[in-house]
């Protein structure tokens, strides 16, 4: 992608990924903050690594922006959530939508983008909303973790952020399932209750399904259809737009 604006040089990003690798999520978000300030976001689908951070990102800097991909086609749930946490935290939580309403969307590409063509659907409502908002900004934080998926294994603490140009910071890379979900019960975080009903990993309701207990956590998002990103994290997921 264009507009590649990296703050840090490459062997100072590198450095930071090995001297932050041990630390704790909240001194790993500290670092961050401390470098980056106002030219800091943290991205937000309020999953629950998502929670996680917002839970310890507050207490160190009560303003920072959330950026939360309102997609128009979130569970109910999810949107109870976000007002649950707004309540709760105070975060303040930017809600960023595609150029596209549904129904424009529809018209323009054709119905149910989010089975015909996913990939085109999660650029127009994710990738570029995201892409535009990131510009504001120097370095972002995301809930990514290795153990998530193979994609993931080889994510460090700080590194390129190749899909949008800047810092990315990765708070909870080594975390486990169980770290995150001890986390949340220890310090009464709330959570998606979709989670408790067989959804381990949450996106949009028409391309999220619950999962078998020992399935991949991941394997219930565009089940069936070979896609396993929606582009945030992998340039190979984001649909060329003529
Ligand atoms: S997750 Fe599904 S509905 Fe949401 S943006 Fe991607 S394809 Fe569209």
């Amino acid at each position: 992608m264009d507009n590649v604006r990296y703050a840090l040089k490459e062997d100072q990003i590198e450095q930071a990924a090995q001297s932050l690798e041990t630390a704790s999520a909240e001194e790993i978000i500290k670092w961050a903050v401390q470098n980056f300030g106002n030219r800091l976001a943290i991205g937000c689908s309020l999953g629950a690594e998502d929670m996680v951070i917002m839970d310890i990102a507050v207490k160190i800097k009560p303003d920072v922006p959330f950026l939360f991909l309102d997609t128009d086609f979130h569970f109910a749930d999810t949107l109870e959530l976000l007002e649950k946490a707004k309540r709760k935290y105070g975060a303040n939580i930017i809600a960023l939508k595609s150029e596209y309403t549904p129904e424009e969307q529809a018209k323009k590409f054709g119905p149910q983008l989010f089975f015909t063509e996913p990939n085109l659907c999660c650029t127009l409502r994710k990738v570029m909303p995201l892409k535009s908002a990131l510009l504001n900004y120097e370095a972002w934080i995301t809930g990514i973790r290795r153990e998530q998926a193979p994609t993931r294994r080889n994510a460090k603490v700080v590194e390129q952020d190749k899909v949008f140009g800047l810092i990315k910071v990765n708070p909870l890379v080594r975390w486990t399932h169980q770290d995150v979900w001890d986390y949340i019960k220890r310090n009464s975080v709330p959570y998606n209750r979709l989670h408790d009903m067989g959804y381990p990993s949450i996106g949009c309701a028409p391309c999220t399904q619950p999962v078998k207990p020992g399935q991949d956590p991941r394997s219930g998002r565009w089940a069936g259809t070979g896609k396993t990103e929606c582009g945030l994290h992998s340039e190979k997921d984001i649909a060329k737009l003529t």
